[in-house]
């Protein structure tokens, strides 16, 4: 339905919105190359400032803006006032670090002086997914205002009140009124932005087949791109693992976000050993959990986000189903109420040819793998075109060091789970994406690298 609020527990039209005309995005890019002419010169100490103080105006209203993305996409409250208050977090991070990240850097050569020195690009547009709608948009926009950009923000088509929102965070902040925007346009519409002389570059975190479109239009006018994309990590347990952290830590990876996170764990490759009592206790754990209203404080699940999310995951499901895997918990959508509800799902015996062991699932179903040895798991591992994150359980350190070598992705966590954090990179190999957000990687992604040399 266009540039819309649906809140999807109830399926209720909140909002619309008219996408903005050819006109109206040039006048905004106008406007943003003219802040950004300015920023381009401000000071380091007056960018921590506006930095910190949208984390002061994050904090402030956490519960408020929490509620709005618990509205716009279903995700359970509390972690939808937690999503903010991180959003506080990275601001911060970059405001303390990012002079220090982006000091010239010395280099001894047959110069009298040389060095590098990290300058911003220029306009770089972020198109951002709806599963996070604050984190993921301030992990791009914090170090890339720090490093002196002008940002301009197409946000996922059924959060644009969140996008409104973050637009007024920075102004509130006292960022230049034009620096940062929101342009309510389509997906249709990226390409002629993109196309734009003054946009240097772009980042974009969602599909593989929406990054590979964006990185195409990008490719075409040589302008450089960030791509975080799907994954569908594997979550490996070996013989010697802490079964009941595991097992806890499983339930989490999996149901973060009612189910609909890049990094969360999708595949449980479990060693034969341990696999038969690994299913027993996430069955019941699972048994446990309550699918309801997001906005009550015992709901574990909320709604997935839209319709089309529901559908696309009963399909694979389903299709996992007629092609021998079995269903332990779950597997079929709850309509015996409004809204787009999706239980917890187990699929165990899960064949090579189905879209549970191929595909991402985005939503609350877990995956169950079992394999004789860590050489069967690295394999079951590394086995998709897909390579954003990875768990792996094991106390023993000859095991952990070879997963930490083998595993093709963008990261590895020993026993925890996959997250993100300022002070680390984020990013994925292979159909995951390219290129890294946060930590010192991500406020250099959109500088440019400037080699000096003097006699
Ligand atoms: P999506 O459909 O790809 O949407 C993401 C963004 O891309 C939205 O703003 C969307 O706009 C836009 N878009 C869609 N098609 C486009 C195109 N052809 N050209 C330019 N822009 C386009 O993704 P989603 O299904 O909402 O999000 C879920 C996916 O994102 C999952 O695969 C998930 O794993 C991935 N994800 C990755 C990360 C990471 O950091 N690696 C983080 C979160 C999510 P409209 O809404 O207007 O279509």
């Amino acid at each position: 339905m266009g540039i819309a609020s649906i809140n999807p527990a109830t399926n209720q039209v909140l909002k619309t919105f008219e996408p903005l005309t050819t006109h109206q995005i040039q006048t905004g890019l106008e406007r943003a190359q003219a802040a950004f002419e300015i920023h381009r010169r401000v000071p380091w100490a007056q960018r921590s400032m506006w930095l910190r103080q949208a984390a002061e105006i994050l904090e402030a209203r956490a519960e408020s803006w929490g509620e709005l993305l618990t509205l716009e996409m279903g995700k359970p409250l509390q972690a939808a006032i937690g999503e903010v208050r991180k959003c506080a977090w990275v601001c911060r991070f970059y405001a303390d670090r990012g002079a220090e990240l982006l000091q010239d850097t010395l280099v001894q050569t047959d110069a009298s002086r040389s060095f590098v020195r990290y300058q911003p690009l220029g306009l770089i547009l972020g198109v951002m997914p709806w599963n996070f709608p604050f984190w993921q948009v301030f992990r791009w926009a914090a170090p890339a205002l720090m490093a002196g950009n002008g940002l301009l923000l197409k946000h996922a088509s059924n959060v644009p009140q969140s996008a409104l929102a973050i637009e007024g965070i920075w102004r509130e902040a006292g960022l230049p009124e034009d620096l940062f925007q929101t342009l309510l346009i389509t997906a249709e519409q990226v390409a002629e932005v993109v196309a734009d002389e003054r946009i240097r570059g772009a980042a974009l975190t969602g599909s593989e087949w929406a990054g590979s479109s964006l990185a195409a239009a990008a490719g075409k006018y040589l302008k450089p791109t960030v791509l975080e994309l799907g994954g569908s990590d594997p979550f490996i347990v070996l013989e010697s693992a802490d079964l009941e952290q595991a097992v806890e830590t499983a339930v989490t990876a999996r149901m973060l976000n009612n189910g609909q996170s890049c990094i969360a764990a999708k595949r449980f490759i479990l060693h034969d050993s341990i696999a038969e009592i690994f299913e027993q206790r996430l069955l019941e754990r699972y048994q446990a959990l309550k699918v309801g209203d997001p906005m009550l404080p015992d709901t574990d699940i909320g709604p997935l986000a839209t319709p089309g999310i529901r559908q696309e995951l009963e399909g694979q499901v389903q299709l996992s189903v007629e092609r021998g895997a079995q269903l332990l918990i779950g597997g079929h959508p709850l309509t015996d109420r409004p809204g787009n509800f999706y239980p917890p799902t187990i699929l165990t015996q899960v064949p090579p040819d189905c879209p549970a062991a191929q595909e991402e699932l985005f939503g609350p179903v877990a995956s169950l793998f079992r394999v004789a040895d860590l050489e069967a798991a690295i394999a079951l591992a590394n086995g998709l075109p897909l390579g954003l994150g990875a768990s792996a359980w094991t106390t023993n350190v000859e095991e952990q060091e070879r997963l930490i070598s083998e595993i093709e992705a963008g990261s590895v966590f020993i026993n925890g789970m996959v997250k993100s954090d300022p002070r680390l990179p984020f990013g994925g190999i292979k159909r995951s994406g390219y290129g890294r957000e946060l930590s010192v990687e991500g406020i250099r992604s959109f500088v440019n690298i400037k080699t000096v040399w003097i006699r």
